[in-house]
């Protein structure tokens, strides 16, 4: 951490900084030059709160250098991570593409749209039978049923299973027929719910917070990894900001800076990124030429006749033709898309 002090800060300032540092565990390195004194504190603390510093007085800025996650840092682990599940890698050279319908909504649909999305190259079967929804009148998704729908059609067609967990008593059950358990939006900082997820052995796909910073997405993972499971998967889903004309703001600068930060693998969602069925697409494309690992995609057989996320959700061509494009744009970024059941 480095203090830097006011100009014009007086030596009593100074030293009752230093006294606070040495108080918390830190040595101090001095260094005055003509006008600031700019402290130096050494010592790991990552739980160390800075504004214990940063409100005394004499004190301008406080700068953090080391990150406060560990397991979730580049720091810690140089080489990326992969992700594998049941023979498929996240976060190697090929993009992982999972796709299906925002919610499992009776055995057609699941069955049909996982039948359309693995003869195009998806890999996972997605849909939620836990939904959460804005509203508690909306569709909440069919539950236990549902899971079991969903994994008898991904079996059928060959696809891994992801879904997702809303609370810590439906771990047990989503761990039964997923693949990897995905964690929503709005749960991203629900500590309790990420350290269950910690202790078992099945990976986690974290989404980014509709308000989350960077770090506090990447401390969310920490909660995971400090449990000791280390298999989490970050997807970027879009933010909110003071855009009104899209759903939510697609973040894709945090795919390289997220990946400088730290080894996880990142997808990219831009269904609920952007939430507009005809830019879905672009955005998709966007993804994976800025790096991203893979792509978490809506789509359905009928999207006006949808339960839930119907305007965002691809009609079956739509996503036939995303599938083309993103083997092209794989190429120019020396990658390519798992295409495990495509001829
Ligand atoms: C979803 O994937 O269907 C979903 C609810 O996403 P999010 O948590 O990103 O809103
Ligand atoms: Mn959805």
């Amino acid at each position: 951490m480095v203090v830097v002090m006011e100009v014009g800060a007086s030596e009593n300032q100074i030293e009752a900084v230093i006294e606070q540092l040495n108080n918390h565990g830190f040595d101090v390195h001095r260094s005055s030059g003509s006008r600031q004194t700019v402290l130096g504190a050494i010592g790991v603390r990552p739980e160390f709160d800075q504004r214990h510093i940063r409100l005394l007085d004499g004190v301008a800025e406080v700068h953090r250098v080391t990150e406060p996650y560990k397991f979730a840092s580049r720091a810690w682990k140089k080489d990326n991570t992969i992700v594998t599940v049941k023979g498929v890698d996240i976060g190697g050279e090929e993009i992982v593409v999972m796709a299906g319908p925002c919610a499992i909504e009776d055995e057609e649909q699941i069955d049909k749209t996982a039948a359309h999305v693995a003869k195009n190259g998806a890999t996972f079967l997605r849909g939620g039978a836990f939904k959460p929804r804005s509203s508690p009148y909306s569709f909440q998704g069919l539950g236990l049923p549902g899971l079991k729908m969903m994994r008898g059609a991904a079996d059928r067609h060959g696809l891994r299973v992801i879904t997702e967990a809303m609370d810590i008593s439906q771990i047990e059950v989503v761990y039964e027929y997923a693949d990897i358990i995905q964690i929503g939006a709005r749960n991203m900082q629900n500590f309790p719910l990420l350290k269950e997820l910690g202790k078992i052995d099945k990976p986690v796909l974290l989404k980014r917070g509709l308000m989350a910073t960077i770090e506090e997405w990447l401390m969310s993972a920490e909660y995971v990894m400090a449990e000791g499971n280390l298999d989490v998967v970050l997807c970027e889903r879009g933010i909110r900001t003071f855009e009104p004309s899209t759903r939510n703001t697609l973040d894709l600068s945090a795919i390289p800076v997220v990946k400088a930060k730290s080894h996880l693998p990142v997808i990219v969602d831009p269904s609920h990124g952007i939430g507009i069925r005809n830019k879905v697409v672009p955005m998709a494309r966007a993804a994976i030429a800025a790096g991203a690992d893979g792509l978490l995609i809506e789509t359905h057989p009928d999207p006006e006749s949808a339960k839930s996320d119907g305007p965002q959700s691809l009609y079956f061509d739509q996503y036939s033709e995303l599938m083309r494009q993103i083997r092209l744009i794989a190429r120019a970024v020396d990658r390519s898309v798992n295409s495990i059941l495509v001829a």
